[in-house]
């Protein structure tokens, strides 16, 4: 996930340069890599580079309901300010950016992805995932998987306090 700048960064403001990822990371840190794929557009500004990135993946991710193992796919969508840290010409320093959050191309002039693909990954997992939307999840008595048919558990026990309610009706 690594893009080298320097010869943009010594190009006038306005030019640009188109990337492809395609690269496998562990992105949502459950220690799995998965493929991530798609573009990036760098466009030179006065001060930086701004990196617009359309990428793709698919992660596993556990059902909230069935504690099933599902694909999900993500899409990965940003565009973040990339800050030099030396001058690409003479190689002196740069002041640091003010914003404490602002990514930075290093002092080889790379700019490195990893970081902000993980954070926009991070952000498109859903909080709850579901493998369907209608996961029928688990039987809460013997824990059978309810998607794959009912289990022999009676149904649904009342509530003791509506019992006496149900015996009139
Ligand atoms: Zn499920
Ligand atoms: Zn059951």
């Amino acid at each position: 996930m690594q893009i080298n700048a320097s010869q943009l960064l010594q190009e006038p403001i306005g030019a640009t340069r188109e990337c492809e990822v395609n690269e496998a990371a562990d992105i949502i840190s459950d220690g799995k890599k998965y493929a991530v794929q798609g573009k990036c557009h760098l466009l030179r500004t006065q001060r930086s580079i701004l990196v617009k990135c359309a990428l793709s993946t698919e992660v596993e991710l556990t059902c909230n309901r069935c504690l099933v193992q599902f694909r999900h796919p993500l899409k990965i969508n940003f565009e973040e300010e990339y800050l030099p840290t030396v001058d690409v010409m003479s190689g002196a320093p740069l002041p640091m950016p003010e914003e404490a959050s602002s990514f930075t191309i290093d002092e080889h002039h790379i700019i490195d992805l990893s970081e902000a693909i993980r954070q926009y990954s991070v952000m498109a997992v859903p909080m709850k995932a579901l493998c369907d939307k209608d996961c029928a999840g688990l039987c809460p008595k013997c824990g059978q998987n309810l998607n794959q048919g009912k289990c022999d558990c009676p149904a649904q026990e009342v509530d003791p306090r509506w019992s006496e309610l149900t015996k009139l009706l």
